[in-house]
């Protein structure tokens, strides 16, 4: 029992530091609500983001249950615009009708509201829409309806043929 917990306190002290400062690669650990999403969906939506290099792994509970947490190696996308100089992905997420979150070390504040890094839902000063560009609307509140695993408008996560085969049934 304590070698194992020795072992894991390991892996965590890998996940927090991360990499060196000004280096892109990171340990990201995402959680979905439920469990109906495949591997290959999630993995999908995380590309639209990052440059996955290794996952998902599964990251099991103390009784090697599935806690809804799967760890991806990636790295972040060059962005200038960015105070860090990267891209992020968004902190808070749905694919389909599948809620989740994911953190990883030195990740940035994120905006639910505009759905922009760097701030929070409170200091919020963006005045157009994140997605369409209008303004008058945050970029949560847009009426134009995208797809929420590969981004493109004009179909929407069911008709999405980027969508994997074995996506559970209980979606329908
Ligand atoms: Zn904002
Ligand atoms: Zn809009
Ligand atoms: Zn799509």
């Amino acid at each position: 029992k304590k070698c194992t917990e020795v072992i894991e306190q390991g892996k965590m002290r890998e996940y927090e530091v991360g990499g060196l400062q000004g280096d892109n690669k990171r340990w990201v650990v995402l959680h979905m609500f439920e469990p109906f999403l495949s591997d290959a969906d999630v993995t999908t939506f995380l590309r639209r983001y990052v440059e996955v290099k290794s996952g998902p792994f599964g990251v099991p509970d103390t009784r090697k249950v599935w806690t809804g947490k799967r760890r991806y190696e990636v790295e972040l996308r060059r962005d200038e615009r960015s105070p860090d100089g990267f891209s992020h992905p968004p902190a808070t997420f749905a694919i389909g009708s599948c809620r989740g979150y994911l953190y990883y070390w030195n990740q940035p504040e994120f905006c639910r509201k505009c759905r922009r890094t760097g701030h929070g839902e409170g200091e919020c000063q963006e005045v157009n829409c994140g997605k369409c560009g209008a303004r008058g609307h945050s970029t949560r509140q847009c009426p134009v309806k995208e797809c929420s695993l590969c981004g493109n408008t004009g179909h929407l996560f069911r008709q999405c043929v980027k969508r994997s085969a074995d996506f559970n049934r209980a979606e329908h």
